[in-house]
């Protein structure tokens, strides 16, 4: 229970990667907002497996490619909890395309969803955790972000741009107690992975030296260690749960 007390936001919480990640910080103890784009029913029970567990845990609808609706999801974070302890800006999504058959709006939804989206709800924190004096920023890079990813390049612009973006807002708020900090997934089950062709699965198996793919519980451990105590003097890192796909 090393996180009693404090308050998690996780974007994209309804499902995947990122109901894990709510699970994972619940199971610390952290009041958790499961931050959603459509999937109500899906928030929402994820919001009641934690509460079932014993936090506290709400459910708020954010596109956070819109700044407004993501200055809701802080208001509401804010009269529900009055305080923002730990941000993970997991909400994301890809739109495949070789760069000659990517449209402009591919390239741009990827960009704003992925990376605009980060960058505002960074915004938004970076505030609160300054006057705390503690924070935990941690975004969902990717192994595309690392190494790139034929087929994408709008995927793979968004999350190098949040490497970037973590190690230069870590610079800006070391000062002030808040930790930056970016997790890099390989390829981990989950419904943005279930509709891979079988070549391509075999292919990526091919270059996991630990030889399996990964869980969304895989990451979302990195992403509790991250957020414990236990990184107190960690910021500015890309942490790759990757199987050792970006060795
Ligand atoms: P997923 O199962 O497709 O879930 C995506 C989550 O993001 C959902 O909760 C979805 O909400 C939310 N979301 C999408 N667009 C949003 C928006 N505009 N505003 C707010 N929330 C939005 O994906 P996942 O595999 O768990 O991926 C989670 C994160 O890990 C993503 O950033 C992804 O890029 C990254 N990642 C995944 C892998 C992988 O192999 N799976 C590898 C590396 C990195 P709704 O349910 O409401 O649609």
């Amino acid at each position: 229970m090393k996180l009693k007390g404090k308050t998690a936001i996780v974007t994209g919480g309804s499902r995947g990667i990122g109901r894990a990640v709510c699970l994972r910080l619940t199971q610390q103890g952290a009041n958790i907002v499961v931050g959603y784009a459509g999937s109500a029913q899906a928030a929402e029970e994820t919001a009641a497996i934690c509460q079932a567990l014993g936090v506290q845990a709400i459910a708020v609808q954010a596109d956070v490619s819109r700044p407004k609706q993501c200055a809701a999801l802080f208001d509401k974070t804010i009269s529900t909890f009055g305080r923002v302890d730990i941000l993970v800006n997991n909400a994301g999504i890809a739109r495949d395309a070789l760069i000659i058959r990517m449209s402009e709006n591919q390239f741009d939804e990827v960009i704003d969803t992925n990376l605009k989206g980060a960058f505002l709800c960074m915004k938004l924190a970076a505030r609160l955790m300054m006057k705390q004096r503690y924070g935990r920023i941690i975004s969902m890079s990717s192994v595309v972000g690392v190494r790139g990813n034929a087929g994408q390049t709008n995927y793979a612009a968004s999350k190098a741009g949040l490497i970037g973006m973590t190690k230069s807002l870590a610079r800006e708020l070391a000062g002030r107690g808040v930790t930056v900090n970016a997790v890099a997934p390989g390829l981990i089950e989950t419904d943005m992975t279930a509709g891979l062709p079988q070549s391509a699965r075999q292919e990526m198996l091919r270059a996991i030296p630990l030889g399996r793919t990964g869980t969304p519980e895989d990451v979302a451990g990195a992403v509790a260690f991250l957020a414990g105590e236990d990184a107190s003097y960690i910021t500015g890192q890309v942490l790759c749960v990757d199987g050792g796909m970006a060795i």
